[in-house]
């Protein structure tokens, strides 16, 4: 196997320090629960060079299929957005989860998705390639919490301590494989109320005390509901909650949530 080194210059480095400087203070949010950024059932190998920036990683495949041209996927739900760098990072995405993390995709081939759209985990966002500096088809990959590089975790667990080469430690994806279905997103807010049906009148079934990783597995038009200077009659039907809120407290600015079939 042929060793890859990327050497990525630091991007938004100002913005970076501003930000890690503004939020020195501020207590650690969750991250999301991130997924590998590669196809359901694929084994990668992955590894960290000393010139590598923010506790990235690179990955290689390593059961048998082709680097090149691999989908990259979304490792949690949130907005990307297209970014591009010719003497380092080529194409990439940037995804942001909301509660300040974000996840970095680096050298892709080519984007899949627009900027400034949502996605959602296990979304193909771009392909794997190796523009920028990069010496061969690869993902690197990083997440950030408050623009500063953290140890990567996938489903939790944490990848460290990193391996100095690939064949050394592997991870194989559940992205995309599937599950009880539904769109994610995050809901705001909190208290917020989940109702039998899409009408005030409609038994509570359960609260979301805060910000909260929903399924949502279809939408109507129901009661009218004012809060928070927004008026919208829209609810969602959340798939492990088993009830509906009102559309006011996702964390899309659309009335009608986009992507997701009417009940
Ligand atoms: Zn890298």
């Amino acid at each position: 196997m042929r060793s890859i080194r990327s050497v990525v210059t630091l991007v938004a480095a100002l913005a970076t320090a501003l930000t890690a400087i503004l939020f020195v203070a501020a207590p650690a949010q969750a991250a999301p629960n991130f997924k590998a950024p590669y196809p359901c059932g694929q084994r990668w190998t992955y590894s960290h060079h000393s010139a590598e920036v923010r506790l990235a990683l690179d990955f290689v495949r390593a059961d048998g299929g082709g680097t090149a041209g691999t989908p990259v996927l979304a490792s949690a739900p949130g907005t990307a957005t297209r970014h591009y760098q010719s003497g380092g990072a080529g194409n990439y995405i940037v995804i942001d989860h909301g509660g300040g993390w974000k996840t970095y995709y680096f050298h892709l081939a080519a984007y899949s998705v627009g900027s400034g759209v949502w996605v959602n985990t296990g979304q193909q966002i771009g392909t794997t390639g190796s523009t920028g500096n990069s010496s061969g088809a690869h993902i690197h990959y990083e997440q950030l919490y408050n623009g500063v590089g953290q140890t990567i975790r996938i489903n939790g667990a944490s990848l460290a301590p990193y391996p100095g080469s690939y064949h050394q430690k592997y991870l194989t994806s559940d992205n995309g494989c599937g599950g009880g279905g539904g769109t994610a997103f995050w809901t705001w807010g909190s208290g917020v109320r989940i109702r039998s049906d899409a009408y005030l009148s409609s038994p509570t079934v359960g609260t979301l005390a805060g910000p909260t990783l929903v399924y949502v597995l279809c939408q109507k038009q129901g009661d009218w509901v004012s809060a928070e200077g927004y008026t919208n009659n829209w609810w969602s039907k959340l798939r492990d909650q088993n009830g509906f809120i009102t559309n006011i407290y996702i964390d899309h600015p659309a009335s009608q949530l986009p992507g997701v079939p009417v009940c």
